[in-house]
């Protein structure tokens, strides 16, 4: 097939502009066009009154090889990549080992799905509960208080993904395509077609929960083994090769390939493998606040007149400005149409993050907005990371009044460094609920000068940002895992630490959904090729 990239047509363009728009570039006439399909749709909204789509599109003609030498030069013309997954190994007929797989977010889904697949029946770890309980306990928790540290936003089937907006793009470099192919196992599960096609494709929390039952049982049926409420608490090593764990009730189980997909909040696992020897690092974070507009503002702000259109859904933004105190704030996991989500896993700690519907109708959009940190801001060894998270979200607790409320202000006061008397006309959507404070003592002084100088430069770009009533809640630390659990290039094994695969966001390999599964994979194909060598051998 030949794909044809930038295609650019008006926003209320009629049914038959796309296939004219095919035939006019390729000069071909309608008999020669066989078939197209949209392998992606987006939109330049730069001029509100003049918001175009943009189109690539896979199209087969009768003359493809003509047409691809004769468009040779062109920027916008090129063959159809394969989008096909091809597996890189098939389990040896006896399997002497099966892999383990600690935490079933989306790095362990993936990396579980893909090695059941290949055939080599992964036993997966998952310290939280299955989805439909977890649900209960996350709602519960958002109700009335109640926290389940081992079952909550970060901890549980599907990860710190399911309750969230579900978006699934991300900017990794992806030559293997392996995107596609996360797209069309959530499809296959039960996600809408158009995720293959939109360029910023989303879910939504109630969709992921049910897919995620789905991949769960084809794992199961394919050999698969899935364990809940099993959290892997020690990790055997001899002469510098990982042979197996121990989980919390003492139970032990073997094996010479496991990959590790804990996510950015099992701080007691970080600290547990770090006192095992295995290599760690201190990485860079972000740290801030979730901002709250109404949606209808931002969709405004962003679409002018062209604000409710069906085809451009709730609108989003990706904000970023350098600070004079050599900071970068930026916005981050925007969630239109959204709700800002309690997110710690735990006790007496506040951590904000954002969470919507596939719908995108809830009344306002949040983002986070968070300026970027590293080790020079918390010294003291590869977990300083974590301590300095720890105390900005019992900071945050006792701030919002030390009952899981958040701490929250009005962007009006916060910009005049006041505590305010009273909500304006944004709503907060935060459960359990918000104590109105003074933010600036929630975060470091340079963190706070950072954010008072980008949200005037934002509202540059997005009239009404700095909205006096918008409202900041506090406070965003998980916005990436604080370490970096160091691995091969080549191998993906621990640099110290043989047969054990660090993977995902945790790691340090990934942020978001989409880049989490995608190493999966990459994680699945590492150990699969691992252990044919090793059988062979
Ligand atoms: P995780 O999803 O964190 O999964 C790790 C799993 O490991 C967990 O289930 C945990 O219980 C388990 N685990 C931890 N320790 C142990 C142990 N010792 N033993 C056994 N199991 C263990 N990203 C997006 O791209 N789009 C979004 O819209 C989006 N919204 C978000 C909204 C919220 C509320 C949150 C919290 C996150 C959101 N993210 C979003 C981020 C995204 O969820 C993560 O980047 C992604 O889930 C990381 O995947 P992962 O598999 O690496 O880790």
């Amino acid at each position: 097939m030949i794909r044809l990239s930038n295609i650019q047509l008006p926003l209320d363009h009629d049914a038959s502009a796309v296939e004219n728009a095919i035939l006019s570039m390729l000069d071909i006439p309608a008999e020669k066009l066989v078939s197209f399909n949209v392998f992606r749709r987006g939109y330049d909204a730069r001029k509100k009154t003049n918001i175009m789509l943009i189109y690539t599109l896979d199209v087969e003609t009768t003359c493809n090889d003509d047409l691809l030498s004769q468009f040779a030069d062109h920027q916008q013309v090129k063959v159809t990549p394969d989008l096909d997954y091809h597996p890189v190994a098939h389990a040896p007929v006896t399997l002497t080992e099966r892999p383990i797989v600690i935490g079933f977010g989306p790095c362990g889904l993936l990396a579980a799905l893909v090695l059941a697949q290949m055939g080599y029946k992964p036993i997966v770890l998952e310290r939280g509960k299955e989805v439909r309980e977890r649900t209960k306990d996350t709602f519960g928790f958002w109700r009335k208080k109640i926290l389940n540290t081992e079952s909550n936003v970060q901890f549980g089937e599907g990860g710190a993904g399911t309750f969230s907006d579900g978006k699934l793009y991300s900017q990794v470099k992806d030559p293997k395509q392996y995107s596609r192919k996360v797209l069309n196992e959530f499809v296959a599960a039960g996600a809408p077609d158009e995720i293959l096609y939109v360029s910023k494709p989303h879910i939504g929390t109630f969709k992921l929960v049910a897919m995620v039952e789905k991949m769960r049982a084809q794992i199961i049926q394919l050999g698969g083994e899935i364990r809940f409420s099993c959290r892997v608490d020690d990790l055997h090593i001899e002469d510098g090769q990982v042979t197996g764990v121990t989980l919390a009730d003492g139970e032990q189980l073997h094996s010479k390939h496991i990959a590790i997909a804990i996510g950015h909040s099992a701080r007691d696992t970080f600290e547990m493998l770090h006192e095992k020897g295995v290599y760690i690092e201190a990485k860079p974070f972000s740290v801030g606040f979730r901002i709250e507009h109404e949606q209808s503002s931002i969709d405004k702000a962003r679409f002018g007149p062209n604000a409710g259109n069906e085809i451009l859904g709730a609108a989003d933004y990706k904000l970023v400005h350098h600070c004079k105190n050599g900071r970068s704030v930026y916005s981050f996991c925007m969630c239109p149409g959204g709700t800002v989500v309690a997110a710690t896993s735990e006790e007496n700690r506040v951590v904000t993050n954002g969470m919507s519907q596939y719908s995108r109708n809830e009344r306002n959009a949040n983002s986070a907005i968070v300026v970027g940190i590293d080790p020079s801001d918390y010294p003291g060894g590869p977990l300083a990371g974590i301590e300095f998270q720890r105390k900005l979200e019992s900071l945050a607790y006792e701030l919002g009044g030390s009952n899981y409320d958040a701490p929250a202000q009005t962007v009006g006061a916060f910009l005049r460094n006041e505590t305010p008397k009273s909500l304006g006309t944004v709503e907060p959507s935060f459960k359990p609920g918000i104590k109105l404070t003074n933010l600036a003592d929630a975060l470091p002084d340079f963190c706070i000068e950072a954010i008072r100088e980008a949200i005037p430069a934002f509202n540059k770009k997005i009239r009404g940002f700095a909205f006096d009533d918008a409202l900041l809640t506090g406070v965003e630390t998980r916005t990436s895992a604080p370490i970096n659990i160091k691995r091969d290039n080549d191998s993906l094994e621990s640099i110290n630490t043989k047969g054990l695969f660090p993977a995902g966001e945790g790691a340090g390999y990934a942020g978001g959904i989409m880049s989490a599964a995608i190493d999966g994979i990459k994680i699945a194909e590492a150990m699969a090729l691992s252990i044919n060598t090793k059988a062979s051998v």
